[in-house]
């Protein structure tokens, strides 16, 4: 049928020939696919010229890890895989890090690798960026696939599509060698490969029974309880969930990207009230969230008594950590729908206690909440708590501005501080609690959404991927990136035991002027040493939508060992002088 040739080819008679280069990009056009980022080189620079001539956004990055971090936010933000561009070994091996997160994370990505001829690679005679990516991908990632013919790519591409997007979304690596990309085929030949993939997500409604299972549970609950996971957030079910909040009075609690699916400050909110609904709870729903760690040991404990209604797209999650009384398998728009369907009529047998018992709750926790950060109001030097003081009244009035958050104290306090009112408007280092997402995941949403980005990072956790800054000047994207600066990883105190003048393991440069770091770029930056200052930078930088770093001087000794989860490292302790 088609002429293939597998040793390096001449340029294509345009336009009679085409390489495998040129299939990859229109088969990614096929299923919808406008943005790629990457990171290019040997093998895969012309394919980003081609791809970018055919339409496709390119936005290239300084680190594949942080091309990868603004895919998996892609993906995550527009229920579409996001698509990662490397080169061959190690390139490859940073995006992996990326793709192997997003798997952890459920978020929808392509990581598409060119690699090296394959006889050397596996006879083990060393080539030049030689590595079995195919291999060292696959027992990490949701699926792998390798494309070896340019016949093949359309198919290649239509299965790392439906992968990444069916049923639990994930990370998949396709594999593309050097000789498919550059393969020559007759154009006429290569067009009959395209086609129309058909429902490319499907939906996957529940079973009936199970949805009838869970209604009765809830109708039966005296005090019912929603957790509202990243899961919720990713599958846009927000007004479905607000009907049932509404509805049937259940109070809510949000896992950290599960903010602002409702809004943090609603009626019904139990976002203060955490201990409380796990210990006292009979029923709880999950809805889109694991009982993973996040839902135990440091983060609270469970009432043995508790029942699950757990609504999950992966049937392998049900009875993971605990038993669950109602499994609810299915994607959560259908899911939901069929459970609103199913409640209709019923009645509730909620404790006429439960609900205003959890509002006086908030409102005690809240007003205790108010008063630390009045506390800490006029601190000099500032600590987390003042510089969040500062700037939660400019989020407050900018709720349409998506937020990117990571570090230890700077993670958890802002977390704590900071309200969503929005939907998708909350992007963390999530499930793993990894540090090196800001500067990708921030292009990643700026890109995706067109909206105004702030990242609030800690020093320690700017280092990862701070080079990425430069890129968010270079495509001139909304973004205002602001450094707690308290000189560490958790702080600036730590100290060497040996007595030598080296620094500490944890220690970093708290006089640091990473606004200069802006400056080299042309960013707007801004030095702040007051909560002032603070406000008022923050508040211009995002009313100006350009690129803006403001670097927010803490004092050193702001902050403790590992945030909120000190409990897994307690021996650290000690290092610390305070
Ligand atoms: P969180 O960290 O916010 O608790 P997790 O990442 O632990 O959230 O859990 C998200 C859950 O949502 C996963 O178990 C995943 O299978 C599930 N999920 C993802 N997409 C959907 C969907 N469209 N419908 C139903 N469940 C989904
Ligand atoms: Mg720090």
């Amino acid at each position: 049928m088609s002429t293939t040739n597998t040793t390096p080819a001449a340029a294509p008679q345009y336009p009679e020939q085409v390489t495998g280069m040129d299939i990859l990009a229109r088969a990614l056009r096929m299923v919808g696919i406008d943005t790629m980022y990457g990171l290019v080189g040997i093998p895969v620079t012309e394919f980003a010229y081609i791809a970018q001539e055919r339409g496709i956004r390119f936005v290239g990055f300084r680190h594949e890890q942080q091309a990868g971090m603004a895919a998996a936010t892609h993906g995550y933000l527009t229920h579409t895989p996001g698509v990662l561009l490397t080169v061959s070994s190690l390139g490859f091996m940073n995006g992996l890090t990326s793709t192997v997160n997003a798997t952890v994370n459920c978020y929808p990505m392509i990581q598409i690798s060119g690699s090296s001829v394959r006889e050397p690679i596996d006879l083990d005679q060393g080539t030049y960026e030689g590595l079995d990516q195919y291999n060292v991908a696959k027992p990490l990632v949701k699926a792998a696939y390798r494309v070896n013919k340019p016949e093949d790519i359309p198919t290649a591409v239509v299965r790392a599509y439906r992968a990444a997007i069916s049923g639990r979304p994930g990370g998949v690596y396709l594999d593309v060698t050097e000789p498919c990309l550059g393969a020559i085929m007759q154009g006429a030949d290569a067009d009959k490969l395209f086609y129309t993939p058909v429902d490319l997500c499907p939906a996957m409604p529940p079973a009936p029974e199970a949805v009838k299972r869970a209604a009765e549970l809830l109708a039966s609950a005296k005090r019912p309880a929603i957790v509202i996971g990243k899961g919720a957030a990713y599958a846009r079910v927000e007004d479905r969930l607000k009907k049932l909040v509404e509805t049937y009075k259940v109070p809510y609690f949000p896992m950290s990207m599960g903010k602002g699916v409702l809004p943090d400050t609603g009626e019904l909110s139990a976002l203060s009230c955490r201990s409380t609904i796990m210990e006292q709870a009979d029923v709880v729903i999950l809805a889109g969230a694991r009982l993973n760690w996040l839902l135990s040991r440091g983060h609270g404990k469970w009432s043995p008594d508790t029942k699950f209604i757990q609504f999950d797209i992966e049937a392998e999650e049900i009875d993971c950590n605990r038993p669950i009384a109602a499994p609810v398998v299915g994607d959560l728009a259908s899911s939901l729908d069929a459970f609103l369907t199913e409640m209709d009529g019923k009645k509730m047998s909620t404790d006429p206690a439960w609900i205003p018992a959890l509002q006086a709750e908030t409102k005690t926790k809240n007003a205790k909440f108010e008063a630390r950060l009045a506390d800490n109001a006029s601190a000099q030097p500032m600590n987390h708590w003042t510089a969040l003081g500062a700037i939660k009244p400019v989020m407050a009035a900018n709720p349409d501005v998506i937020l990117v958050n990571e570090g230890a104290n700077t993670l958890d306090d802002t977390r704590d501080t900071l309200d969503m009112a929005l939907p998708r408007h909350r992007i963390d280092c999530a499930t793993w609690a990894i540090m090196g997402m800001g500067m990708g995941s921030s292009i990643g949403a700026a890109v995706a959404t067109g909206k105004s980005v702030v990242a609030i990072e800690g020093d320690s956790a700017f280092g990862f991927s701070g080079m990425d800054f430069s890129t968010i000047c270079r495509f001139k994207l909304p973004v205002t990136v602001v450094i707690f600066n308290n000189g560490g990883i958790y702080n600036g105190i730590g100290v060497n035991a040996s007595g030598g003048t080296d620094p500490a393991p944890t220690t970093l440069d708290v006089h640091a002027r990473y606004d200069k770091l802006g400056d080299a770029f042309g960013a707007t930056t801004y030095y702040v040493t007051t909560p002032a200052d603070l406000a008022k930078a923050l508040t211009e930088a995002i009313a100006s939508k350009k690129p803006c770093l403001i670097d927010v001087q803490l004092a050193a000794d702001s902050g403790k060992e590992s945030g909120h989860i000190g409990y897994l490292n307690p021996a650290a302790l000690e290092h610390f002088t305070v």
